[in-house]
């Protein structure tokens, strides 16, 4: 058993969408694809993978550093102590050989996408949803129903205040109680919009705020005492990802729940804001996304350094809005998962058929990750490889 081609390319998930530093007009991810020798129903395992939005695609380090030291290495050294899978952990520490601690950046997206794509094969050559191995792994009861919420609410150029009450209706119309939208280019323009959602929400779903990191700490504190009187779900993100003094200082303004963390990219990075980010662990949510910040080997070593801070499990919710995500949620106890119903398709969303039902989606029980049940996605994934 081995892994005998490690594919990638770059594709465009551009939209005509801004947040309050960034727009997407030419974003991109890394699609990868890790081909094994191991043949399942009459089919070759192939596991695939791809990076969240908000991060570039990282062809360069995948290509130059991290696809070749996995293939370098020795086959069996890959392999579980059984010798009948891979093991994610292996390769893991065979991709990071020679790495220097510390300077989590684009490195810790590239060898996410591939861990992605090492999980997918792992689960399909035990025949299971990953959901149900990760459980099993961690000796838990998996639980498909997941919670979601749907994230969009943009600065759309040239779209007024009734674009975004209608965007915010289709949601409800969807199915979704939490809806997220993003605030940031100053309080005279987001007032009215947070007011007019509220009104078009009328009480039947929650209202999340975002700032994607926007503001200094007088403006977030600024922003806080106005948005304090109203019953939002979070105030997210809203100084420097890696300024855990401003998000400290914020909670003495802002009683209500607050999250963040979908900028930072490795189990240290979550443990200084742990530390020294002042968050709450009875209201506060925590948004690392595995799929930027080296992947679900990573993930479960942050959900450690959660368990030692005293924070549970179920006070995540990762961003990104990846399947990848809903088996963490599914099998791991997350409290939910970011989704954007309209947004960076095909790589986000859900299996065809899953409905969001009272805010929640249901996994279905297809090996591996799932993605061979979303039809747009899994055509753009054979194409890499089959
Ligand atoms: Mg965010």
């Amino acid at each position: 058993m081995r892994i005998v081609e490690i594919r990638e390319t770059t594709a465009p998930i551009a939209s005509a969408i801004a947040n309050a530093y960034i727009d997407f007009s030419k974003m991109t991810l890394s699609l990868v694809a890790v081909v094994t020798d191991v043949v399942r129903d009459g089919r070759r395992v192939i596991g695939y993978g791809f990076n969240s939005n908000g991060r570039y695609g990282q062809g360069g380090l995948i290509r130059e550093r991290f696809a070749p030291r996995i293939l370098e290495a020795a086959p069996d050294s890959l392999l579980d102590d059984s010798g009948t899978n891979l093991d994610p952990d292996r390769i893991w520490a065979a991709m990071m050989k020679n790495e220097k601690p510390g300077g989590h950046g684009e490195r810790s997206v590239a060898v996410g996408t591939i861990d992605m794509a090492v999980w997918d094969a792992v689960a399909k050559i035990a025949g299971e949803p990953l959901f149900r191995l990760l459980a099993k792994r961690h000796g838990r009861e998996a639980n498909p129903k997941v919670f979601v919420y749907a994230a969009g609410g943009y600065y759309y150029p040239g779209k007024g205040l009734d674009a975004l009450r209608g965007e915010m209706r289709s949601y409800l119309d969807r199915g979704y109680t939490v809806v997220k939208m993003k605030i940031g280019n100053g309080i005279a323009e987001d007032q009215p919009r947070i007011e007019a959602v509220l009104t078009e929400l009328d009480g039947k779903a929650q209202l999340a705020v975002d700032a994607n990191g926007r503001l200094t700490l007088e403006q977030g504190i600024a922003y806080a005492k106005m948005l304090r009187d109203y019953p939002l779900f979070w105030y997210e993100e809203v100084g420097d990802p890696l300024d855990y003094a401003l998000q400290a200082a914020l909670a003495e303004f802002y009683p209500g729940p607050m999250a963040t963390g979908e900028n930072l990219f490795s189990h240290q990075d979550a443990r200084n804001l742990l530390r020294y980010g002042g968050m709450r662990p009875d209201r506060d949510w925590l948004q690392f996304d595995c799929a930027l910040s080296y992947g679900l080997c990573e993930y479960q070593r942050t959900l450690e350094v959660l368990k030692t801070a005293g924070w549970s499990p179920s006070r995540c919710i990762p961003h990104g809005g990846h399947q990848m995500s809903l088996n963490i949620a599914a099998g791991l106890g997350l409290g939910g998962n970011e989704s954007y119903p309209d947004l960076f398709q095909p790589f986000g969303g859900f299996p065809d058929g899953v409905r969001v039902e009272h805010g929640h989606i249901v996994m279905p029980d297809l090996p591996g990750i799932g993605f061979e049940g979303k039809s747009d996605l899994i055509t753009v994934m054979r194409d890499l490889a089959t």
